[in-house]
């Protein structure tokens, strides 16, 4: 459904940070630049390329492509490890940048955010001028190129900012919604996978003006669930907001008891049960949010507290048993509650680059504009 006619068009900004961490290494290191780079995992032990410049790309070489593969395409790659710290402590410069315009900034991994700019007033609220003043003080303050997408939703802003990669700037307004839309091929759609789009391309609906000559219901039959929302989204209609909540310090779940745990026996027996919670709950990070320390929390029966935690970048139950330990001799009483949690960085860890997320850092499969 189309939303209210008489509510104004949001003004929604994707910036996306072009090749980021190849990027921020050429910044480094003026030595490399113009060659081709590659950052990632290595060859020796089935790294993959979690960044490559457009230099590299001119071989072939491709986000989460095998390190030695890259190689072999390009023998004369400078690879190079990837250096978290730097891209963290860039991409929070880059995010309070992104922040001076809106409090509507929602990262979706380092390089790249959403901003909802539909009541700021800078640049007398014109989003193309804040999109362009935002690419130049990324470019002065940080040394890095952004593209940046302008729509009046989230997914149409996301297709903008990947059209015209490198350093691009691309805007869709709301009155030529309707003819961009038309021409994407449908696995441009938000949620449609290979699998979907295979389906959906047996059944000769290849384009979004394809979608729209299908009722509902028979793309209900065609794909389910996602049937909807592939009528509104061949229409241009996306009304997600901009989430804006800002990354979390620290997860926890605690319980307090009934009866008091009088011994360690019953308070290891509930702690399994509390780490079970945690693990849950960690599921939802993202992929910019890594555990870096582990702490439990314990409360005794006459109201003292006491809190144990030590470095760790898993959720490991054994390390949780061992602080138990430790925190409960502090006491030496029976407890009344018990929590554990983790505190939580913007970072990704240097050694998941198996997580490493393609398709952030590319602008592969970009669709030719629409003629
Ligand atoms: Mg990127």
């Amino acid at each position: 459904m189309p939303s209210e006619p008489f509510l104004k068009p949001r003004k929604i900004i994707h910036s996306d940070c072009d090749c980021f961490y190849a990027a921020i290494e050429a910044r480094d290191q003026p030595r490399l630049l113009g060659r081709p780079i590659a950052v990632g995992g290595r060859p020796d032990q089935r790294g993959v390329v979690a960044s490559c410049n457009y230099e590299a790309r001119a071989f072939g070489v491709r986000s989460a492509m095998p390190m030695a593969q890259a190689l072999r395409r390009c023998p004369e790659l400078t690879v190079l490890r990837p250096a978290m710290e730097k891209y963290v402590t860039a991409s929070k410069r880059i995010l309070a940048i992104y922040r001076s315009y809106t409090e509507q900034v929602e990262p979706l991994s380092l390089d790249e955010a959403f901003l909802d700019v539909t009541d700021a007033r800078h640049c007398r609220g014109s989003a193309t001028l804040m999109a362009r003043e935002i690419k130049e003080r990324v470019r002065s303050e940080v040394g890095i190129t952004v593209s940046t997408g302008i729509a009046p939703n989230k997914f149409l802003a996301k297709i903008a900012s990947a059209w015209q990669k490198p350093d691009g700037l691309t805007v869709i307004e709301p009155a030529s919604v309707d003819a961009f839309v038309a021409h994407l091929p449908v696995e441009k759609l938000f949620g449609v996978g290979a699998v979907t789009a295979a389906k959906l391309r047996a059944h000769g609906v290849l384009t979004c003006s394809d979608v729209r000559l299908r009722s509902r219901l028979e793309l209900r039959a065609l794909v389910g669930s996602l049937g909807d929302r592939l009528a509104d989204l061949a229409r241009g209609l996306d009304e997600r907001p901009v989430l804006s909540s800002r990354p979390r310090k620290s997860l926890s779940v605690e319980e307090t008891y009934v009866h008091d745990l009088g011994d360690l026996g019953s308070c290891r027996i509930e702690l399994g049960a509390l780490v079970e919670r945690l693990i849950r709950a960690a599921q939802k990070l993202g992929p910019h949010e890594a555990i870096e320390r582990i702490f439990v929390k314990i409360r005794f029966d006459d109201f003292k507290k006491t809190t144990v935690e030590r470095a760790s970048k898993t959720l490991d139950p054994e390390l949780f048993v061992a602080l138990l330990g430790e925190g409960v001799a502090r006491g030496a009483r029976p407890v009344r509650l018990l929590g554990v949690g983790a505190r939580i960085s913007l970072a990704t860890p240097a050694g998941q680059l198996a997580l490493f997320d393609a398709t952030t850092d590319g602008d592969v499969g970009a669709p030719a504009p629409p003629t």
